[in-house]
């Protein structure tokens, strides 16, 4: 850190994303990423001649087509829908803009809801979960703080029902409501309908998980127009270009071939049925999961010594440091013939673990 940092940033512990690794020797199951590329209309999209020469230009500060087939899927109007680079910009906006008079969030959730509650000098409330790594709704009532649940949460991969959320945003009429859903499509439902009722209430989704375009920076959120206009008055004062060219064109197309990221998500989330099978048999405790990922634990291996011996085979999953969950790793479903090279390494592993105790 230099003497030139500003005060109130020295003590920021940013977030630390999950490993990039720059070759591709790796079977990668560490960031929650699709195994399946974009779909033909997508790649189009990207690699058309003119979207290229059009680089020239900015791109539509506004993203009217992009927000105009965000609200047909999700039958709302262009002035429900707001658009970001990734979802994790429209988390920071509603950090930025919403939290007044604090935060909330579950205590075992996605980590970058506290360095961005840390960045902008937000106070916040960790809520412990309860049994099973469940999420408490009650816990969340009469608030009147930024209420931030993931749902499907991460690394959990554990849901709350649609009660749950419309009993949240309604004892909190004084605050807003953000369901995060970047793992909603992996079996979850959406409460994108609930924020016609609930003004108070702010689904955010991405593209980079169900729909291939982690690398494209697409996220969005849907809720009242006066959500969304106050999001967006953040946005023209951070950076009105937010969505660039060849993102935007990307998500209308996939928009436009939504089955083929549909019949993506069913096959991970039969793969994801078929992993949890094999990896109990293999005496895994997993957590059951709605996302593209899983949470287990054995009491045969230490967490983190998983991770290493895993890591060793060219196979990346992860841990976290957080004591509470350091026995636990959370595993990115990829396609079945990954999944084989993981339980191959797994069941490797563990009876390597059966013979040295013995
Ligand atoms: C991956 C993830 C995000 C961020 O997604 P981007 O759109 O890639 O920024 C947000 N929330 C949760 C819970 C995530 O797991």
């Amino acid at each position: 850190m230099s003497k030139f940092l500003d005060d109130r940033f020295q003590s920021l512990e940013e977030y630390v994303p999950g490993e990039q690794p720059k070759d591709t020797v790796y079977t990668k199951l560490n960031t929650n990423e699709s195994p399946y590329p974009p779909g033909p209309a997508t790649i189009k999209a990207v690699c058309g001649q003119k979207g290229a020469e059009d680089l020239r230009l900015y791109s539509d500060p506004d993203s009217t087509a992009l927000k105009d087939a965000i609200a047909k899927r999700y039958e709302v109007k262009r002035q429900n829908v707001f658009v970001s680079n990734g979802s994790d910009d429209i988390l920071n906006f509603a950090f930025m803009a919403f939290a007044q008079n604090g935060a909330v969030f579950p205590e075992i959730s996605y980590g970058f809801y506290e360095v961005f509650a840390a960045l902008h000098h937000v106070k916040y409330e960790k809520i412990p979960l309860i049994q099973g790594f469940n999420i408490n709704p009650e816990n969340y009532w009469h608030k009147n703080k930024l209420i931030v649940i993931a749902n499907p949460n991460a690394p959990t991969g554990r849901t709350i029902s649609q009660k749950s959320i419309s009993d949240i945003a309604m004892s909190n009429p004084e605050s807003v409501v953000l369901i995060d859903e970047a793992y909603i499509d992996f079996g979850g439902s959406t409460a994108a309908a609930q924020t016609k009722i609930y003004k108070n209430l702010l689904v955010v989704q991405t593209f980079s998980k169900s729909r291939s375009l982690a690398g494209a920076r697409l996220g969005f959120a849907i809720g009242s127009r006066e959500l969304i206009g106050d999001l967006e008055k953040i946005k023209y004062s951070t950076n009105p270009y937010n969505v660039n060219r060849i993102t935007a064109a990307a998500g209308v197309a996939a928009l436009s071939e939504d089955d083929y990221y549909q019949a993506n998500c069913k096959k991970i989330m039969r793969t994801r049925e078929q992993t949890v099978v094999a990896l109990e048999k293999l005496g895994f405790e997993v957590i059951h999961s709605m996302a593209n990922f899983i949470f287990v634990r054995s009491e045969d291996i230490d967490g983190e010594e998983l991770y290493e011996k895993l890591k060793e085979k060219k196979i990346l999953i992860r841990h976290f440091d957080n004591p509470a969950i350091k026995q636990y790793n959370r595993i990115t479903i990829g396609t079945p013939e990954e999944m084989e090279i993981l339980l191959a390494a797994v069941g490797e592993l563990m009876s390597a673990a059966d013979s040295g105790e013995e």
